[in-house]
């Protein structure tokens, strides 16, 4: 039976586990030669024929074909999500059910996959072979994330998508493949950003010149614009700051505007959940069941996935982390309360801190304050120190509400890149000491820091825009 169903499973160490048990097995009946010891002895040769031959034929990842090809993507899909459908696996692979059929039929058979009823309809699952296949292949990664990772650049697909991050001064905008990788970039000065129509037609400039020798038609592309404030998805509006984010806001219907001007299906995100898509479709996060993504920008944002949902709750705010009350009666924070994350961890905070802390002090940059770190100012370390120790306890008020795999967080390199700045690495151990002081190793998540510029806001609102 342990053959037979590690066969049908195709599961490599049970199938290896059988043989050398056999083996040992054959062992004692191996002098036998009549009676019941030899009948044995030759249902237990059969055996061994038996699992020899099921580790023979097990299926390996070159029969999946490409990446983007269909097996590939049907055993990608339910090994993230087991259980689904071949309606659901239709809609999420854009093909029909016949071929979800087809292609689910040809998995099986190589043992990569199983089918069972669930009540009335019937739900696949993937076998311990095809993870295997999967690993191999290198999209589960099988080491432990808790470093620095490169993002993975997938082969290409077909599609294109425009990603563009709209920024007050500035408008940033890449072209990029099915697989979210970047195939040329183009940038736009904001002459006037407190008009609106100047903010729109800098975009569409942006989208035009990216156009320009794009193979394909114009029907199949969507645009994903990211910005760095609330994004009302029901109203279909953005809540767009002309001064930077820090200054006030005006409410406009950005959307809707850019789709008229370029005819491109566009969609609006804000800057945390762009990310967070990315990274759960692209990136570090991807193949995770429950993962945030962090970023320290003008203040503190966060996007949740949870399954493949992006959670925004009920007023679109949910991962508002910035605003977590993490010292009580603390810094008064902008939105009114006092203490809030975002009042001790926003990188423009940390300067706040430690002008604070040293009184004589004149830093009006990150960079200056990394490099009196460098030369061990107590009132610079003391500052990333207080930061990340509240970052840290953020992230875990975080952890103890969706209990996430893994947190990506983004942010500037004199507090991301931590093998090379003495600033970023009191921060990230700062930030991790403060998970380990609060959290028992079993309930730790993964924290990866990574360097945030301009190109992966306008990537995230790529992968924004490959979702639709
Ligand atoms: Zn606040």
């Amino acid at each position: 039976m342990l053959v037979t169903d590690a066969s049908l499973s195709a599961d490599k160490e049970a199938l290896e586990a059988a043989r050398d048990g056999l083996h040992w097995l054959l062992r004692r009946y191996e002098s036998a030669e009549t009676g019941p010891a030899a009948q044995h002895r030759g249902r237990i040769l059969g055996l061994v024929d038996a699992a020899y031959w099921a580790i023979r034929r097990l299926p390996s990842v070159h029969q999946l074909g490409p990446a983007s090809g269909h097996s590939y993507r049907f055993l990608e899909t339910v090994g993230e999500f087991p259980g689904m459908s071949n309606k659901e696996l239709a809609a999420e692979l854009r093909i029909n059910e016949t071929e979800v059929s087809r292609v689910g039929r040809r998995l099986r058979a190589a043992g990569l996959v199983w089918a069972r009823r669930d009540w009335r309809r019937n739900a696949w699952d993937i076998t311990p072979r095809g993870y295997g296949c999967l690993t191999e292949s290198g999209w589960i990664p099988s080491s432990a994330r808790d470093t620095v990772e490169p993002v993975v650049n997938p082969p290409s697909a077909d599609t294109t998508a425009y990603g563009v991050r709209a920024r007050s001064h500035r408008i940033v905008g890449v072209r990029t493949d099915g697989r979210c990788t970047v195939q040329q970039e183009a940038t736009q000065n904001l002459t006037n950003p407190s008009d609106p129509a100047c903010l729109s037609s800098a975009i569409v400039d942006v989208i035009r010149r990216l156009q320009r020798g794009t193979p394909g038609t114009e029907n199949d592309l969507v645009a994903g614009v990211e910005i760095d404030g609330p994004v009302d998805v029901r109203a279909g509006t953005v809540a767009w700051s002309p001064q930077g984010s820090r200054g006030p806001r005006v409410s406009l219907a950005l959307a809707a505007n850019l789709e008229e001007r370029t005819g491109l299906r566009v969609v609006v995100e804000n800057d945390a959940n762009a990310l967070a898509i990315y990274e759960h479709k692209f990136g570090s996060n991807r193949g995770m069941r429950c993962a945030a993504t962090v970023v320290l920008d003008d203040g503190v944002g966060c996007g949740i996935v949870v399954g493949k949902q992006l959670i925004r709750g009920w007023h679109g705010a949910a991962g508002e982390i910035g605003h977590m009350i993490v010292q009580p009666e603390g810094i008064p924070c902008r939105c009114g309360r006092k203490g809030c994350l975002e009042s001790l961890a926003a990188p423009q905070s940390i300067l706040e801190l430690m002008r604070e802390f040293d009184q004589g002090t004149s830093i009006s940059s990150l960079a200056e304050l990394a490099e009196h770190a460098e030369k061990r100012d107590k009132a610079a370390l003391r500052a990333l120190e207080r930061a990340g120790t509240a970052l840290g306890q953020g992230l875990c008020t975080l952890s103890i509400t969706v209990d996430p795999e893994q947190v990506v967080v983004y942010g500037p390199s004199e507090l991301m890149h931590e093998n090379g700045c003495m600033s970023a690495a009191i921060f990230m151990s700062a930030v991790r000491a403060a998970r380990d002081a609060n959290l028992p190793p079993a309930d730790r998540f993964a924290i990866v820091p990574k360097i945030y510029d301009a190109l992966d806001g306008a990537r995230a609102a790529a992968a924004v825009a490959l979702r639709v």
